[in-house]
């Protein structure tokens, strides 16, 4: 069966790429657990932060690796966090924290609109060949978090269409219409 390499560590995405993949006849591999390296993403667009990412564990494990950059783009802050939504008040930060400090900066904020956007980039390491993809979700900010699972910013995100959050909604229904899918 066909091999593909996760290029990420983050467990959100890994379950919904997983379950992106459920039906595809390929065999998704994760890195392994021992395995610490950091690319640095100093790239400046999505694009070249998961070009970095996808060559950088194709070449090291010789599999195809899939890496994704994505980010929440709130357009009253010029697109804030952007590229910078895993940084956005340091990477140590916990999402609850980074999601209060969204909700305050944005309080009484009439424009609420946002979306999320994702690269995801294929890196062959054997024809140096990558195929990339591009997908968006537009939505708005929530006054509050709503929870039950999901990660990241999905607590306060509730994409157009739907009156529930990316969190509530649950990754069946985000996986139909979400940037990474
Ligand atoms: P990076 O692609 O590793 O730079 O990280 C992207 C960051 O954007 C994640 O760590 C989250 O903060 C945020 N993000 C991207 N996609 C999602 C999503 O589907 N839900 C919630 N947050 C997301």
């Amino acid at each position: 069966m066909f091999k593909i390499l996760l290029a990420t560590k983050n467990k959100g995405k890994i379950k919904e790429i997983k379950e992106i993949f459920s039906d595809m006849d390929v065999e998704l591999v994760e890195l392994p657990e021992n395995d610490d390296d950091e690319v640095e993403e100093n790239g400046t667009s999505y694009f070249e932060n998961a070009l970095k990412k996808a060559k950088y564990f194709a070449l090291k494990y010789n599999l195809t690796a899939l890496a994704d950059d994505s980010g929440l783009e709130i357009r009253a802050l010029n697109g804030v966090p952007g590229i910078f939504s895993s940084r956005f008040l340091g990477k140590d930060t916990s999402y609850d924290k980074k999601n209060e400090e969204i909700l305050h900066i944005l309080d009484g904020v009439e424009d609420r609109r946002a979306r999320f956007y994702c690269v995801a980039v294929l890196y062959d390491p054997k024809s140096n060949k990558y195929f990339s993809s591009e997908g968006e979700c537009d939505g708005e900010i929530l006054k509050e978090p709503h929870k039950k699972e999901g990660f990241g910013y999905d607590p306060i995100f509730r994409p157009n269409g739907y009156d529930k959050s990316f969190s509530e909604l649950g990754v069946e229904i985000k996986n139909k219409i979400s940037h990474r899918s």
